[in-house]
């Protein structure tokens, strides 16, 4: 058994967004397009004494059963090595309530890692059962690259790798709860549905300029109405160049896809004067982890 292992743990943010239905359980049917980009939050798992520690750099995260990274140790160890303890430290880059599943992605982090650093050995289909019945994102965290997602966000298709090479992500100074957005959801209020059957084509074709164009997200009429800085941020990214922004997950995080890095620097350096947590990111291309 190795002593430490650290791992990668990237943000995502969601291309397309759809809601298809409040289904009888209580989630929304979904249809999403997910995406990961190189905003890492980085995991490291050491072999601890007894039972499971958390810790972070950041003060804005539960470190005891609430974090997600613990309810993930939980159920690996509980399930499968419930005498081994594991310390964990999160180095938390990414924002956190920003519609960009940190939480969750450091779920799928600490199964990948917990699978390694105890030699458990379980395959991708069982770590992805696992991770479903933590968070409806943290399957997609734990699958990565593109995925187009449906059911509660668990059922994933492959979608060809495609790197968008500029996006210039803005996390305003206010935090949007998924499960509020999701209850102020009225689909007969929203004006613009994603067109998933285009935008795939797009993506299948590679062409940037209408991958950005159908980019639709139909939560942004509950977190736009909440916060017109939002449509704000939009506005101002396509003003600085982008080919289109859009809000990623229930927010309140915005992206702007840009052609060109001279545009997307310039964006960087407008927003910065205001905003604290801006980004210029890519897309994120595995490299698995390291030790
Ligand atoms: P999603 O896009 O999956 O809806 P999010 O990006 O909007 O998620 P998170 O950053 O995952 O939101 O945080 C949501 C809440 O989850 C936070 O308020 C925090 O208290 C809790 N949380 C639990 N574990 C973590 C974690 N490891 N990192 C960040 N937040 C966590």
């Amino acid at each position: 058994m190795r002593k430490n292992i650290i791992l990668k743990a990237p943000a995502k943010v969601n291309l397309t967004l759809d809601v298809k239905g409040k289904r009888s359980d209580g989630y929304h049917e979904l249809e999403t397009v997910m995406h990961q980009v190189n905003l890492l939050d980085i995991i490291r798992i050491s072999q601890g004494t007894g039972g499971i520690q958390i810790k972070s750099n950041s003060s804005l995260i539960p470190t005891n059963e609430e974090n997600l990274a613990y309810q993930a140790a939980e159920m690996i160890l509980g399930e499968y090595a419930h005498k081994e303890g594991v310390e964990i430290y999160i180095e938390k880059n990414i924002p956190v309530g920003a519609g960009l599943a940190g939480g969750s992605t450091d779920a799928a982090a600490v199964i990948q890692g917990i699978n390694q650093l105890c030699d458990l050995g379980l395959e991708e289909e069982e770590l992805l059962e696992m991770a479903a019945r933590i968070g409806s994102d943290v399957a997609f965290c734990l699958a990565g690259g593109s995925k187009l997602a449906r059911g509660r966000g668990e059922i994933l298709s492959n979608l060809p790798q495609r790197m968008i090479p500029y996006i210039i992500l803005v996390k305003p100074h206010f935090q949007l709860s998924t499960a509020e957005v999701y209850r102020e959801l009225d689909l007969t209020q929203v004006e613009e549905f994603p067109d998933n059957v285009a935008f795939l084509a797009a993506w299948e074709a590679y062409d940037i300029i209408n991958i950005a164009g159908n980019m639709r997200n139909v939560l942004e009429t509950v977190s736009i109405r909440k916060y017109p800085e939002i449509a704000a941020i939009k506005a101002e990214l396509i003003r600085t160049g982008a080919l289109n922004a859009l809000m990623s997950g229930s927010g309140p995080s915005v992206m702007g896809i840009f052609m060109e890095e001279e545009q997307a620097l310039k964006a960087r350096e407008q927003f910065r004067t205001r905003y604290q947590e801006v980004f210029l990111l890519s897309s994120y291309v595995s490299t698995k982890s390291e030790e």
